[in-house]
């Protein structure tokens, strides 16, 4: 598989927010959204080889039950993706996939964690790949198959309070539960994150969704690693 890192931390994000885990970032990403805050992984993608199962053995070595497999996009490697899956979860590792939500597979894992890309996050000084990107971000075909045969919450990132107009007209088209969706800062400061907290907070108790803070920056920054 195309990878960039295997590290343990704890899960920044989302409803596993805190849990001591260890992460295996998959690289190559179809997506180019002009804050990404790994683009070793997409607008310069870093690409380390490493088999399946030593990729096993290396994350089992951390003795550690939780697993993320984030990216870049690791939906981009479904058959690697699938067996990984299949072996983490033989050896009885909970399983989490964060992924774009673009690309679909049926693989094995206890949650599906989507971020799906709002129309902010569209690199507009990059004309070829800010007409790919528009084009590929949505697919809600694909949410509403992960929404369909797995665990799933629905992670957005904002930047402004109107992003929520975007995500509320994004939600007619699905079938899911405000808990289920989940809205967090764009940025990759703490301070950045912090000035959008309040309108952040306010929002979700308007709509009953729940509110992430990210974790990992406010305890490491924007590190790699973390
Ligand atoms: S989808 Fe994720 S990895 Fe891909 S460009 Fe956007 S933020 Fe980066």
């Amino acid at each position: 598989m195309k990878y960039s890192e295997i590290f343990y931390s704890l899960q920044g994000e989302g409803a596993l927010i805190g849990m001591p885990s260890v992460f295996f970032r998959s690289s190559f990403c179809n997506l180019r959204c002009h804050w990404c805050d790994t683009p070793y992984t997409s607008w310069q993608p870093e690409s380390q080889i490493i088999t399946v199962m030593d990729a096993v053995k290396t994350i089992t070595d951390y003795g550690v039950h939780h697993v993320v497999i984030t990216g870049g996009e690791p939906f981009l490697q479904k058959e690697p993706l699938a067996i990984l899956c299949d072996e983490l979860m033989a050896r009885g590792h909970h399983v989490t996939i964060e992924t774009n939500a673009t690309l679909f597979a049926p693989v094995k894992a206890h949650l599906i964690s989507m971020s799906p890309k709002l129309a902010h996050s569209t690199p507009l000084g990059d004309p070829i790949w800010a007409t790919r990107h528009e084009q590929s971000r949505l697919q809600l075909a694909v949410i509403q198959q992960f929404l369909t045969h797995y665990d799933c919450q629905l992670k957005f990132v904002l930047d402004t309070a109107e992003d929520i107009l975007e995500i509320k007209q994004l939600l007619t088209h699905l079938s899911i539960k405000p808990e289920q969706v989940i809205l967090m800062p764009q940025g990759r400061q703490i301070k950045t994150i912090a000035d959008k907290q309040q309108w952040l907070a306010e929002l979700c108790k308007q709509y009953g969704f729940r509110y992430s803070p990210r974790l990992h920056i406010d305890l490491w920054e924007d590190q790699r690693g973390t």
